[in-house]
């Protein structure tokens, strides 16, 4: 088996001005330093107003986001969808313009079955729009139904749900969208979205499921992938150092409430090691909280993700529900939010001790 050689992505991304090839592809930027905006580099967004910025993201690799759509990425994703290469040859393209030197590289044994993505794949543009209207929609009165739901039937807070761009889907009859998503009905919607703000994905949650129909609908895989999980934000910015961990958006924006950033998992079978490890990444250097469902499969995700996470040096303190209870319905019948207690700074060395949740009087 010979050797080959070819670049380091990450070599790449720091030896590339993203700017000057922002200018190259979608034209000269409007502004200038850090607030100077681009026209989107993906063809089918006529982004006529230049609403793509760029910022430098961890390990000093820039990255570019378009505000309006919510597309982003790197300079490799920039090239990959503003000529229609793919990651290699976007990576050797920077590579020479660069002058980044090849090194060798052993070939591997044998393929993995998992491609490896750039970053997610962009969600595509029309479910991206569905996800737009919804927002305005909800603040509408052809949402106040969705709206109702959400305030009066699970208590959450107005200011959260703006935070988190949530949206009334008033239905197919009112709302027209394209094939492949949701259409059972009027709905909240869930987007997901990525550490830089952009939206990757969504989930669609009935106001009325059919018996025996899902209660959530997602875009087609055509239209987007499944992250797994959503991060979701506090209404005021600034986050407390802990992440709360929890099962599907309406819990994440319970802790929001509260103060903290929040993980949805989506779905209990989903704390995967690859999600677990994409948790742990974005986490950083912060504790996490687990508040799963008080049932087999919240705890059978909760033993993954404390393993998981404590393994990335992460200090994880579990707050097991009460049985048959989630953290939406258990602070609504608390009447409060639990106060998870400023966290400890450092990583403590033995196992984290669970804080005792009173717990609620009916
Ligand atoms: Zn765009």
């Amino acid at each position: 088996m010979g050797v080959f050689r070819r670049y380091d992505r990450d070599d790449v991304l720091s030896r590339t001005d993203l700017g000057a090839l922002l200018d190259e592809l979608c034209g000269p930027a409007r502004g200038l330093g850090r607030g100077a905006r681009w026209h989107c580099p993906v063809p089918d967004h006529v982004d006529a107003n230049p609403s793509v910025t760029v910022t430098v993201g961890r390990r000093g690799i820039e990255r570019w986001k378009c505000w309006s759509m919510g597309h982003g990425g790197t300079a490799i994703d920039a090239l990959c969808v503003a000529r229609g290469i793919d990651v290699k040859e976007a990576i050797e393209e920077l590579g020479r313009r660069t002058g980044a030197v090849e090194t060798d590289v052993a070939p591997r044994p044998r393929r993995t079955a998992r491609r490896v993505h750039e970053s997610p794949r962009l969600l595509a543009p029309a479910a991206v729009d569905y996800v737009l209207a919804a927002e305005r929609l909800l603040w509408q009165p052809a949402g106040r139904r969705v709206l109702e739901y959400l305030v009066d039937e699970r208590g959450l807070d107005p200011d959260v749900l703006r935070a988190n761009r949530v949206g009334a889907d008033p239905g197919p009859r009112t709302l027209r969208r394209a094939t492949g998503l949701p259409k059972a009905g009027p709905g909240a919607v869930f987007p997901a979205v990525d550490a830089d703000g952009a939206i990757v994905y969504f989930q669609t949650r009935y106001l009325t499921p059919a018996r025996n129909r899902p209660k959530y609908g997602n875009p087609t895989s055509e239209l987007g992938a499944n992250p797994k999980h959503g991060w979701t934000r506090p209404a005021g910015g600034a986050a407390a150092e802990v992440v709360v961990v929890c099962e599907g958006f309406p819990d994440a924006y319970v802790a929001n409430a509260a103060g903290y950033e929040a993980v949805a998992l989506l779905g209990a079978a989903t704390a995967t090691p690859a999600v677990t490890a994409q948790i742990a990444r974005q986490t950083g250097r912060r504790a996490a909280v687990l508040a799963l469902d008080g049932d087999d499969a919240g705890r059978a995700a909760a033993q993954q993700l404390w393993t998981g996470l404590r393994r990335c040096g992460i200090m994880v303190v579990d707050l097991p529900l009460p049985s048959g209870t989630d953290l939406n319905s258990w602070v609504r019948a608390a009447h409060q939010v639990p106060d998870l207690g400023p966290p400890r700074p450092v990583p403590s060395p033995g196992p984290a001790v669970a804080p005792a949740p009173a717990i609620p009087t009916p």
